[in-house]
């Protein structure tokens, strides 16, 4: 028999209603095999004690249903976002929040990396918060270099702007004909690439972010984030097995390694296999992928992407539309294909995630359920909203009879909330945005979640946005959809788990589940609630192994 090790804790918060809280843990074979008292947990037989946590906090392992691999990549390039944000060692990189401070950042890297034959290529800027100047273009880039050529990607993954040496290089001129290359007023092209058509004009510069997806130091740097942010298993939302499957090795190769320090989940954006025209064949490919699952790595489903962002204005919004700014607003798979899009996928059991940002997508994405559940009944199918942000009350009610679930994407009340206010849906509608606190009132099982890299990775954050609703300019976006801690908690443990048909194994601390926890410095049920998001990371336990954050100096 293997070993039991017996984990006592200054606190243990188990999730487990049958006993919320215990003082020892005890695990073997990976597992939980008790919680209880000291007593209770060493009356199981010959064991070891580890005090490693006796002084911390143990919480159910936090579990992210909603983020990138692209975390890791972008951790692999230098970042130039407005808000301040963790890297890898455990450090922090300063946001930047102005032009000269992002042309000194360029000037800095273009010395560090003198003589390199590749362009300067940075992540993470977004001109949303960059009010009072001109829109970034090729002539504030040219202030850093004429010659060697500079892409600046943007943290909506939908902009890149470039300098006239990268326009040179790539020969785009007055003349191209791709739509998305934006023009000043004489028509030449200003240096802003809209959209993947467009970006991809910049070869060598797009070339530098398409290497890093498929890099193992990308999916080691995004272990060793979860790690730092108490995060035990993230789902990555928009694996590319349906279209790439031979480069599922690589996520297979680091994930499976023992030393690896989360569990990685899949789900796989919705396109038809190369040379197919059959949802059925995307559908079998998917369980196919399914087959090669282990315990680190597995494929939990699909994922449809079914309109832009709030903050693009390319979300579709019913009436009475934006606030402020130009709508365009586009379907990314139109309403009247969906249900045969989703119903082969449907009939095997695969369970099926739809990006929802606007009110119309909402509706388009409940509409689509009712039909699949009316054509092939599957009452525990868990389909769900993801970022659900501007969901109403009445669509939580369906979503509820229908037995959707919901995941909230609390994050952008911070990052974004005085700009919902002020410009994209205006100040009653801002309130009820992330209504974490209608989702429950309705009974639709939610978690929240980052979107990483879109903001950061880490649970105390979206927990934190979702408790207290603050944002940026001290205001208090919608009281009345404030969450309580213990609700917040539950979402990104068990109501994470309960989405992806995983609860069973995850999102509480009770005898048979995985011994996954995350091991805070604090109790985030009994500090300040302001608090919450600033409760130091010891690290996590996955699998009954522990990993300690990586602390910088
Ligand atoms: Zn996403």
């Amino acid at each position: 028999m293997s070993e039991i090790t017996v984990y006592p804790a200054r606190t243990i918060v188990t999730m487990d209603p049958a006993q919320p809280e215990v003082e020892a843990v005890a695990v073997r074979d990976g597992k939980v095999l008790a919680a209880g008292s000291a007593d209770e947990c060493a009356s199981w037989g010959p064991h070891e004690i580890d005090r490693t946590f006796a002084e911390h906090v143990l919480v159910p392992g936090m579990i992210e249903a909603h983020a990138h691999t692209l975390e890791g990549a972008f951790s692999l390039i230098p970042y130039v976002g407005w808000f301040d944000r963790h890297r890898v060692d455990g450090g922090t990189s300063p946001g930047i929040r102005t032009y000269e401070a992002l042309l000194d950042r360029l000037r800095e890297i273009d010395a560090e990396t003198a003589g390199s034959p590749e362009p300067i290529v940075v992540g993470g800027f977004d001109p949303i918060y960059f009010t009072t100047e001109k829109r970034l273009t090729r002539d504030h880039l040219d202030r850093v270099s004429t010659d060697r050529p500079i892409f600046v990607f943007h943290a909506s993954a939908h902009l890149a702007t470039v300098n006239s040496a990268m326009l040179e290089r790539h020969d785009i001129t007055r003349e191209a004909t791709t739509p998305g290359v934006a023009r000043d007023a004489n028509g030449e092209p200003n240096g802003e690439l809209q959209e993947m058509p467009a970006i991809a004009l910049a070869r060598s510069g797009l070339r530098v972010i398409l290497r890093m997806l498929n890099d193992p130091r990308a999916v080691e740097a995004l272990g060793q984030l979860c790690a730092n942010t108490g995060i035990t298993m993230l789902c990555d939302l928009g694996s590319s097995g349906l279209t790439r499957p031979d480069d599922q090795h690589v996520l297979h190769d680091v994930v499976n390694r023992d030393d690896y320090p989360a569990r990685l989940l899949q789900r796989h954006l919705h396109a038809l296999p190369p040379g197919s025209t059959d949802w059925a064949d995307a559908a079998d490919l998917l369980l196919q992928l399914a087959a090669n699952d282990t315990d680190k790595l597995r494929t939990v489903g699909l994922k449809l992407v079914l309109d832009g962002s709030i903050q693009g204005f390319t979300a579709m919004m019913g009436w009475p539309g934006y606030y402020t700014g130009t709508d365009h607003g586009q379907w990314m798979v139109p309403p009247d294909q969906l249900v045969a899009i989703a119903r082969p996928f449907h009939e095997r059991g695969i369970n099926i995630h739809a990006h929802c940002n606007g009110d119309l997508t909402i509706d388009a994405w409940i509409d689509t359920v009712e039909q699949l559940v009316i054509q092939h009944p599957w009452l525990d199918h868990r389909h769900t909203v993801q970022h659900c942000q501007l969901t109403s009350a009445a669509q939580y009610r369906r979503m509820a009879k229908l037995g959707m679930c919901a995941n909230i994407f609390a994050n952008h009340l911070w990052y974004w909330g005085d700009q919902h206010h002020d410009i994209t849906v205006g100040p009653e509608r801002a309130r009820r945005m992330e209504a974490a606190a209608t989702a429950e009132r309705e009974g639709v099982s939610f978690s929240l979640h980052s979107d990483a890299n879109v903001t950061p990775l880490g649970h105390l954050h979206t927990m934190w946005c979702a408790v207290n609703r603050v944002t940026p300019s001290g205001r208090v976006l919608g009281e009345h959809e404030r969450i309580t801690a213990h609700s917040a908690l539950r979402a990104v443990t068990l109501g994470s788990a309960h989405q992806m048909h995983l609860d069973d194994e995850f999102g509480t601390i009770e005898c048979g589940k995985a011994a996954d926890f995350t091991v805070l410095e604090d109790d985030p049920l009994t500090v300040d609630p302001m608090a919450i998001r600033d409760i130091g990371v010891w690290g996590t336990v996955v699998g009954g192994r522990p990993f300690e954050a990586a602390r910088r100096g």
